[in-house]
């Protein structure tokens, strides 16, 4: 199954609920049999599943106990996978907090493309906005311009920045930006790394090796919202690398629905904490996963 269409299948479910005559036993077991298999081909965990299907069978009983009909039966129903939809996105880990007057780094990981260089400064843009000491450091040695695009982008929101285009090595440079921020006391040190194609695995082996020199206090992947293939593995494959802490899902302003969202959390175990939505420095929002379950339905 393209993940992609995860959103638009469950929309469709449900809108074959709203418009069906008559909600009996088997069309309630045909939709939750449907449900189940979008939900588990987009690699959601069985636990989640199940618990989805079972509430759903439960407040259907209750609501004919009470109600004797299936009047407003399709309500609660959508309510109900809202609801389950909603929890499997409040993971019990929370995201990093951070700490005045302290510093800490965090470092952005994600495939070339997915709209990392742009994200580590929108995260900057944000905190800087709300008084926070930010700066951001380049370490992708990788992809030509990735020094000019983070330094323009660093000048452009008046952010504090480090990166060194004759040093080749990422390590090197990763190391030196932290200590130099941590010396001068920033609060909220960003690390941007090399953007990596998942058939890589020196890009990941470098991505461990910086991880272990920076000692990151947070790790912060970042998903393209639009991609149609496995989000699942590819969130795996850098949970497996580096002890992700929070994800970020980014071009939600296009068509992307981003059923994806729910691969890559059950993937990485980890909360979304923004949502990418626009190529400009503040297009970006605060995930809220009831709302993103409602978009996600339709
Ligand atoms: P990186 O290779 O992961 O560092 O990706 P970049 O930050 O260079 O972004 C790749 C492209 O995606 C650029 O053209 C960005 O402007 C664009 N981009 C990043 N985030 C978003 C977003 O939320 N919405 C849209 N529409 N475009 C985005």
């Amino acid at each position: 199954m393209v993940l992609a269409d995860l959103g638009s299948k469950l929309s469709q479910t449900l809108k074959k609920i709203t418009s069906a005559s008559k909600i009996d036993d088997v069309f309630l077991t045909e939709v939750l049999n449907e449900i189940t298999m979008a939900l588990l081909s987009a690699d959601v965990k069985f636990e989640h599943v199940a618990r989805l299907t079972t509430s759903v069978r439960t407040q259907v009983t209750l609501f004919m106990k009470k109600e004797g009909k299936y009047t407003n039966m399709k309500k609660i129903i959508r309510q109900t996978v809202v609801e389950e939809l909603t929890n499997i996105l409040n993971t019990e880990k929370t995201p990093y907090e951070f700490k005045r007057g302290k510093s800490q780094v965090v470092m952005f990981v994600g495939l070339q493309g997915a709209g990392k260089t742009t994200t580590t400064t929108k995260f900057a843009y944000h905190y800087i906005r709300k008084g926070w000491k930010v700066a951001l450091v380049c370490c992708d040695t990788w992809r030509a311009g990735a020094f000019d695009q983070l330094q323009q982008n660093a000048a452009k929101i008046r952010c504090a920045f480090y990166g060194n285009p004759k040093e080749k090595n990422p390590v090197t440079i990763a190391s030196e930006g932290v200590e130099i921020f941590k010396q001068e006391k920033y609060e909220i040190i960003i690390v941007d790394t090399s953007g990596r194609h998942m058939q890589e695995d020196k890009l990941f082996e470098e991505m461990k090796e910086i991880n272990e020199a920076i000692d990151p206090e947070e790790n912060v992947f970042v998903m393209d919202g639009s991609i149609g293939q496995a989000c699942y593995d590819q969130a795996l494959a850098f949970r497996s690398a580096v002890n992700v802490g929070s994800v970020i899902i980014t071009k939600l302003d296009g068509h992307a629905k981003g059923g994806g969202a729910l691969s890559a959390v059950a993937a990485t175990d980890s909360p979304i904490i923004f949502l990418g939505v626009g190529e400009t420095f503040d297009d970006l929002e605060p995930f809220e996963p009831k709302s993103f379950i409602k978009r996600l339905l339709g």
